[in-house]
């Protein structure tokens, strides 16, 4: 029982991957009163059990833990310093008091059957593109570790050739009956049989490889296909390619969290792309016609005469393709950026000097108003 790699806490509590709050803290008390100590002196591995419940309840019952968690899995948790923290805990009834208090009591019905089918828990990757990528679509390759079947037992946990037989301690139930002393006399309960895990069989020879238990972890790669449009922090979401389930379980989902790495050409706006066009001061007075990156390679953009800066053109359709809406592209908008000549020559000076007092008030009326000026420069 006892593995150095943490388990998927979805998995650890039994619920959805879309569990609420009421249905994940259910699903801990549940558990956690299987794995009473009252009940379990039996089972030295109850403590274990018992503290992998409340690590997996610990971060999915704390919002930024979980999403954390969804986003990074156990790794995230442990680089943002929001590993499982139980060395303060003492005993296993210390660690149960505190969730439910002294004594703890009063045990409630039991929802699914033990040892029933359990789907496997969701896997998320995280996943790089370049703007380009985003832009064009990819096909990236993912490597990650996710729980499968046994390759050498397909599951069963029995070594190849050998016989499951029914599991003696529960006499092929799956569940046992636990009897707890409470201020309400005797309750009877319960729980899962703690030799076959609920299955009512056992492998009379242990799987080797998995030592019975059916699962294994291994690393994969898969191919995943990054849609065109794709943003920054969209997940993508493979049904049934996360972990394998339990007893016959459906398994989990992968999710890929996408991330668009910033290009320094664009700044991205939606499905708009922004850039910025410096334009000569006199070439802005003149118009010229001028390269600006895009997607798809260097374009003309026509400055006209009088350009002022701040003056925004857009490119229409030479944005970033609309996620799913084939043929449609935002646009591409480029900033004038009015570049004043510096370290002038002798030569340069003088011209500029005659320009200058050449400039009278009509090469500089503008059509707009004052206040549409003040607002464009102070970005309003
Ligand atoms: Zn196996
Ligand atoms: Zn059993």
């Amino acid at each position: 029982m006892a593995s150095t790699r943490p388990r998927d806490p979805y998995e650890v509590l039994g619920i959805a991957r879309d569990a609420d709050e009421t249905q994940i803290k259910k699903a801990f008390r549940k558990l956690a009163r299987e794995l009473h100590p009252d009940v379990n002196a039996h089972d030295p591995d109850a403590e274990e059990k018992f503290k992998e419940a409340a690590e997996a309840y610990e971060i999915l019952s704390d919002p930024e833990r979980r999403s954390t968690y969804d986003r990074y899995g156990h790794d995230g948790l442990r680089s943002g310093g929001m590993g499982p923290n139980f060395e303060g805990f003492g005993s296993i009834s210390d660690l149960f008091e505190a969730f439910f208090g002294r004594g703890g009591g009063g045990f409630g019905g039991f929802g699914a059957r033990p040892g029933g089918p359990v789907q496997g828990g969701d896997v998320a990757v995280n996943a790089e593109v370049t703007l380009a990528q985003a832009a064009a679509g990819a096909s990236i390759e993912l490597s990650f570790e996710g729980i499968d079947t046994c390759e050498r037992c397909n599951g069963n946990g029995a070594e190849p050739g050998t016989p499951i037989v029914t599991c003696e301690r529960c006499g092929g139930v799956g569940v046992l009956q636990a009897v707890t002393r409470s201020p309400f006399g005797q309750v009877v309960r319960q729980v899962t049989c703690d030799v076959c895990g609920g299955d009512g069989k056992v492998a009379q020879t242990p799987c080797e490889r998995c030592e019975g238990r059916g699962r294994e972890v291994r690393r994969r790669t898969l191919k995943v296909d990054i849609p065109p449009g794709i943003g920054d922090a969209q997940r993508i979401r493979l049904s049934g390619r996360g972990h394998a389930g339990e007893h016959g379980g459906p398994p989990g989902d992968l999710y890929v969290l996408v991330h668009v790495l910033d290009d320094e050409r664009f700044v991205r706006d939606g499905d708009d792309l922004v850039t910025v066009l410096d334009v000569p001061a006199p070439l802005a007075a003149l118009g010229a016609t001028l390269e600006a990156p895009s997607l798809d390679g260097p374009v003309e953009v026509e400055v006209d005469a009088g350009t002022q800066p701040g003056t925004v053109i857009t490119l229409r359709g030479q944005g970033m393709p609309v996620l799913r809406r084939t043929g449609r592209r935002g646009d591409l908008r480029v900033v004038v950026n009015v570049v004043i000549p510096r370290r002038l020559s002798k030569d340069q000076r003088e011209l500029v000097r005659r320009l200058a007092e050449s400039i009278g008030p009509e090469n500089l009326r503008s059509d707009e108003s004052m206040l549409g000026k003040l607002r464009r420069l102070v970005g309003g």
